[in-house]
């Protein structure tokens, strides 16, 4: 085994470095989990080599030394980090330590979101906001009070008549996804580099020697600890603090929940994780809190944590990874785009080797370079992309990436028309990506739904030359699959029978698989309701159909274009003469026209009546049903648990039926 203490060294040295990075220049090149997988390696030998631990080794302090942009301010009470958990097992251990210190459980704790932001300290002096400060390392933070004096959310006053002497608290300023967001379009509008993420927008944003660049920023931040309390009220617990915080007007998070034990803070966890990608910012761990302040006390601090606080850390969704490549893929609609090769690497919960660049655009915004050390995000079901290039960890042999001209599967040439941000392929149904897109996507759920036709079947059909276009499905016949690897007689008929069933489709889930630029399932809906058959569609004008109710002009330009292109009119005359339904029925008349001119809104549930049905009963007379009540309302029929619209007839003066009435109606 290597010399521990070398190794050791080693490791400091590489922490102190990334601390420097991240806390002073705002400007990391390693993920947290990196950065974590480090620090627990250090602990980890420290912890079997005690002798080698040393008061200045980055196990033992917090954060880093202070940028000399700002002056220097000391903390009344110091600031402190917080030991890490990432399973139950260790949420364990440490219940073990508390109840070793204490003689007994704690009698409750605090669950709060871990938010990733940046820590600061406020003091308040007879209420009045006087400094506002940094971590630091902890002692000695920054003074920034002029750019947190610009965060709406600080209060430049405290909402009390009788305001402690001193009051310092601390919380953690950040950035909302959806300023995140804004700030990036602002950027690439300006030409100048996107933010890697909310934590790095928000402290590169707060630690600014101008506070009109802060103000312009959208920061905002969530109050979760007392500091150094002089002349106040006194508490008993963590929870009674915050509840009087949040009075005096400081922001205090609302999820936070108070529970008695531990059983019961891993449920507040599984619940925040579970609910991580809904706050509209981000967290990365709930923070564990011992709430009785004696407890607190008795229990007191490590050199770098408090022994009666834990954060509990979600898996991480960010790495930093080599980017090997940028290849391309062709869409159904033969859009190229751009998608990164990586080193593999584990991130939200799975090996990640490929990651979406989104566009052409978006890899020049974010100046990707093939070679670069790029950060991954895979959150939740979000497909992996790259957030951006970690630019401090170039080394000038990256290569810019640029557009294939031609492209790579079938050799047509790659344009993008003037003022879109989307390059396309000019290959056609040639092109062997666009048709493999566009087969799955044509038996899709949301398409013709055919089932065993996934990508695995799809591959197998082009490779054999069996398809070159969504129309050949219909012609394949059980021997084209015989004696094939993987092909049984079971498999074979499975797919024959589902090709059949799909033959019957209703005409508008079929247009929907054509895959039609902006011709999704509703606007398939209205053109199939309007035309009842698609070659009655593809002859009509692009007048015609933006006269359609409900379609706008570029549907109607999308729609006429591509029925304008003698191939694709071919493939639909040619799936008509396969038997695949192209027309829908007109639907019923009206069987009477007793309720001609009236109107009709619908609201709570009938007994009788789905809200279909009741609709289709009232449409078969002649009238209408819309879905809010005016002055033209004839009759709002009103079932049981109505909602506002009962209210509303009422105030308006419009008649309303209840089930009885309204069944009565009908039948005569
Ligand atoms: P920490 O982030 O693990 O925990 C302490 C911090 O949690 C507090 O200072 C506070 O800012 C924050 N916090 C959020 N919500 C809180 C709440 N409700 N109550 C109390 N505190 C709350 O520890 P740390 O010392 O601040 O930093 C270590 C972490 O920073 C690492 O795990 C890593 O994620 C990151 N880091 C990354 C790099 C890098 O190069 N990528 C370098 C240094 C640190």
């Amino acid at each position: 085994m290597a010399d521990p203490a070398a190794r050791i060294e080693e490791l400091r040295a590489a922490i102190r470095l990334h601390n420097h990075r991240y806390y002073v220049l705002d400007e990391p090149t390693v993920s947290d989990a990196e950065w974590d997988d480090l620090m627990r390696e250090l602990r980890a030998l420290e912890a079997t080599h005690p002798d080698l631990v040393t008061p200045d080794s980055p196990t033992q302090r917090v954060g880093a030394d202070t940028s000399a942009l700002f002056s220097p301010v000391t903390h009344l009470q110091r600031m402190f980090s917080l030991d890490n958990a990432e399973s139950p097992d260790d949420m364990a251990v440490w219940e073990e330590r508390l109840e070793r210190v204490l003689g007994r459980a704690p009698t409750g704790y605090s669950c709060e979101l871990k938010i990733d932001g940046l820590a600061v300290s406020l003091v308040y002096e007879d209420g009045v906001l006087v400094r506002g400060a940094t971590r630091g390392d902890g002692t000695t933070g920054e003074d920034v009070t002029a750019n947190l004096r610009t965060l709406r959310s600080v209060p430049l006053r405290l909402l009390t008549d009788d305001p402690p002497a001193v009051l310092e608290v601390r919380g953690e300023v950040y950035m909302s996804d959806a300023a995140f967001a804004r700030l990036n379009e602002q950027q690439a509008a300006a030409d100048d580099r996107a933010f890697i993420n909310p934590r790095n927008a928000a402290a590169g944003s707060l630690r600014q020697k101008d506070p009109q660049v802060t103000a312009g920023r959208e920061l905002d931040i969530w109050v979760y600890q007392l500091g150094l309390v002089e002349g106040g009220p006194g508490f008993g617990s963590h929870g009674e603090a915050l509840a009087w915080l949040s009075d005096t007007g400081l922001r205090v998070n609302p999820a936070s929940v108070t529970v008695g034990s531990i059983g019961e803070v891993m449920t507040a966890i599984t619940s925040a994780e579970e609910r991580r990608h809904d706050n509209g910012y981000q967290t990365d761990g709930v923070v564990v809190k011992v709430d009785d302040l004696l407890d607190q006390a008795e229990l007191g601090f490590t050199a770098r944590a408090p022994r009666w606080a834990i954060a509990y850390k979600f898996p991480p969704e960010e790495r930093t990874t080599t980017l090997r490549d940028i290849q391309v893929n062709v869409g159904r609609t033969g859009a190229v785009t751009p998608f990164a090769v990586l080193e593999p690497v584990f991130v939200g919960g799975a090996n990640v080797g490929m990651a979406t660049l989104h566009n052409e655009e978006q890899v020049h915004f974010k100046d990707v370079r093939i070679g670069d050390t790029v950060v991954v995000r895979r959150a939740g079901d979000v497909i992996p992309e790259v957030v951006g290039p970690v630019v401090a960890a170039r080394i000038g042999t990256e290569r810019e990436w640029a557009m294939p001209t031609e492209c790579p599967f079938c050799g047509h040439p790659i344009v993008r028309p003037e003022g879109e941000k989307v390059a396309r392929c000019t290959g056609g149904l040639v092109c062997r990506s666009r048709l493999r897109e566009w087969l799955a996507y044509f038996a899709s759920r949301g398409g013709m739904d055919i089932e065993h036709l996934g990508y695995k079947t799809i591959d197998f059909l082009i490779e054999e030359g069996l398809v070159s276009s969504p129309a050949d499905i219909f012609t394949l016949a059980p021997e084209a699959f015989e004696g094939r690897e993987g092909w049984g007689e079971t498999s074979i008929g499975n797919l024959m029978a589902a090709i059949s069933d799909a033959k019957d489709r209703p005409a508008a889930k079929l247009l929907t698989a054509l895959g039609i630029r902006h011709v999704g399932p509703s606007v398939a809906d209205l053109l199939v309701g309007r035309f009842r058959s698609l070659l009655t569609l593809a002859d009509a004008s692009e007048e015609e159909i933006a006269g359609v109710e409900g379609i706008g002009p570029i549907i109607a330009t999308s729609a006429a274009e591509w029925f304008a292109e003698a191939e694709n009119r071919d493939l639909v005359e040619r799936l008509a003469e396969l038997g695949v339904r192209v027309d829908d029925p007109e639907p019923d008349g009206p069987v009477s026209d007793a309720l001609a001119g009236q109107t009709f809104v619908l609201t709570g549930t009938l007994e009788g009546f789905t809200r279909d049905e009741a609709k289709s009963a009232i449409e078969a007379q002649g009238g209408k049903v819309t879905g809010s009540v005016s002055g033209k309302t004839s009759y709002v029929v009103v079932g049981a648990s109505p909602g506002s619209k009962a209210t509303k007839a009422e105030s308006l003066g419009v008649p309303t039926l209840d089930e009885a009435a309204f069944v009565e109606l009908l039948g005569s």
